[in-house]
């Protein structure tokens, strides 16, 4: 998957028009296009890595701003405290289908572990 072709690169960078929920200079957030949580928000870095898999020791800054973007926006939407889910799925096992690195942000009801 080229950059050019990549859908979440083209939703950064402004190709394919999205409400962002958040963004900054390392990372966008916006919602999912099919829901499955009453809140369900994908952060993602505005530079392009198919998955977790493929990050590098160069990528922790980022990996820590995506987890702290996900903590402000639960905080800034008042459910912090109630509590939510973070998932990041990796490769065919892990049950990613789009291949930019993204961190799933769901909220507004109970989780069971482990996830099927
Ligand atoms: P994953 O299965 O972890 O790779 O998650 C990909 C997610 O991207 C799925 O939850 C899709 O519903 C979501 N998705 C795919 N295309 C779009 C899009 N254009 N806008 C918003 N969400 C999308
Ligand atoms: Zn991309």
């Amino acid at each position: 998957m080229s950059v050019e072709e990549c859908i979440f690169c083209k939703i950064a960078d402004g190709r394919i028009q999205s409400d962002f929920v958040h963004q900054d200079d390392i990372c966008v957030a916006f919602n999912d296009l099919s829901p499955q949580a009453p809140t369900h928000i994908l952060i993602i870095p505005r530079v392009h890595v198919d998955s977790l898999a493929r990050t590098q020791a160069g990528h922790k800054e980022t990996l820590g701003h995506l987890l702290s973007t996900a903590a402000e926006i639960s905080r800034d939407r008042g459910f912090a405290d109630d509590g939510y889910r973070v998932v990041i799925n990796t490769n065919a096992d892990g049950g990613q289908t789009v291949f930019h690195l993204h961190v799933h942000l769901l909220a507004g009801r109970k989780f069971v572990f482990p996830p099927g």
